[in-house]
């Protein structure tokens, strides 16, 4: 089981409400609902949608290192409102989009963030960050003996090309594999990088 928070966050300047939180709440089921059936119900996402939380920083100011930093930002607030972080496995923050910061999502550690809040891209956002944040890689192409195809990511292989994501079904399979250790306990992922999508 993984517990997932997953906070809506408006600058200090940005209106009330700029996206509904029942269409979260609807995202992130889909968002379970689907790393239920790639994991072939290994992956049990539990979701918790939190209301909206405002950050110090106005959206004139926002930049990358807002985004790599709004843990900090908005630590005082969410305690404030009762959510511990230390509770989850992972944390997805939603922000209203910073346009100078061209990624739509970020994966660092166990948190992410989506540069894209109240688009439609937010389901695919957290399933691609999440994605990340879980070890995987995008999926990838792979010349062998003369042929090209289309492999799952892979630790034992590296990789000739990156091809623009999406992670496949197969790619969270075999990731799942590669990412165990001999004794079947799980890898590390890696923590600290920042990995912009695509
Ligand atoms: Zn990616």
């Amino acid at each position: 089981m993984l517990r997932l928070l997953v906070i809506s966050v408006l600058w200090a300047d940005s209106p009330d409400n700029v996206w509904p939180i029942s269409d979260v709440v609807a995202r992130f089921q889909t968002v379970a609902a689907w790393y239920a059936e790639a994991s072939y119900g290994r992956l049990t996402l539990v979701p918790t949608v939190a209301p909206f939380v405002r950050a110090t920083t106005t959206s004139a100011n926002a930049n990358a290192d807002t985004l790599l930093h709004i843990s900090s930002d908005l630590g005082g607030p969410l305690k404030a409102s009762g959510f511990d972080t230390t509770k989850f496995d992972r944390i997805i923050y939603i922000v209203p989009r910073i346009a100078s910061v061209g990624p739509k999502g970020f994966t660092f550690g166990s948190s992410m963030v989506l540069n894209c809040g109240g688009s439609d891209y937010v389901t695919f956002g957290a399933i691609h960050e999440l994605g990340h944040s879980l070890g995987l890689a995008h999926a990838q192409s792979l010349r062998v003996g003369g042929r090209n195809g289309k492999v799952m990511t892979s630790a034992l292989i590296p990789p000739t090309r990156r091809t623009r994501c999406p992670m496949r079904k197969s790619g969270l399979i075999s990731a799942r594999m590669t990412n165990r250790n001999s004794d079947g306990s799980r890898r590390q992922s890696g923590t600290a990088r920042a990995r912009p999508t695509n």
